[in-house]
């Protein structure tokens, strides 16, 4: 997606050789245009799959997973990363953050997500393939089947895509970074 790495090349900083900062529109400050532009994105790359929900976490998926969910017309759910008091049966699973290399536990009340549910899952990276195979997890829990996963920037020089594509899972990434050393980025 031309807009989107014009903008990652523009706008990105990188912290190391493994971590981009996107702050400028993406994870702190965010571009409007660019969150529609992307959620059109996703609905044509997606175009022959079943899709009645997008599943996504908080707090830096929910601007995406809005995008995403008004050009395909259908519902967002995004799993919160602390239990609410106020929420009695739910799904609920640990993810390793790679960011910060922690342990934390994601959930969903089971009111909106369940086996009726075709779900298209996004996030704003993928790494390692932590974040989205906590989601998967959630999903298989629920009995929902999980249509795709669609992420903006994917680093492809880790291991995240080949976890998810084993599961036989279609995933669509719309910047994919080759390398960036030297603080140099390199698209794939
Ligand atoms: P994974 O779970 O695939 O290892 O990592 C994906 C999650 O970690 C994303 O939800 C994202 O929030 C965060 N993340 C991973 N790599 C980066 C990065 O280079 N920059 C930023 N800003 N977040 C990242």
């Amino acid at each position: 997606m031309k807009f989107l790495k014009e903008t990652i090349l523009s706008q990105g900083n990188v912290l190391s050789d493994t971590i981009l900062k996107v702050d400028s529109f993406l994870n702190h400050q965010i571009d409007p245009v660019l969150m529609m532009e992307i959620g059109k994105e996703f609905k044509q790359r997606f175009e022959n799959k079943k899709i009645n929900k997008i599943l996504t976490i908080e707090a830096s998926g929910i601007a995406i997973g809005l995008a995403v969910a008004h050009a395909i017309g259908v519902p967002l759910v995004f799993a919160k990363k602390k239990k609410p008091s106020t929420m009695e049966s739910m799904l609920s699973t640990k993810v390793h953050s790679f960011t910060k290399n922690i342990d934390y536990d994601i959930c969903i009340s089971r009111e909106f997500l369940n086996k009726n549910d075709q779900v298209l899952i996004v996030d704003d990276f993928l790494a390692m393939g932590n974040a989205a195979e906590g989601l998967c997890t959630l999903c298989e829990e629920a009995g929902a089947d999980i249509s795709g996963i669609g992420i903006v920037i994917e680093k492809g020089f880790q291991s995240g895509r080949d976890i998810l594509e084993k599961r036989g899972i279609q995933v669509e990434s719309l910047a994919i970074l080759d390398r960036m050393t030297e603080g140099e980025i390199k698209f794939k």
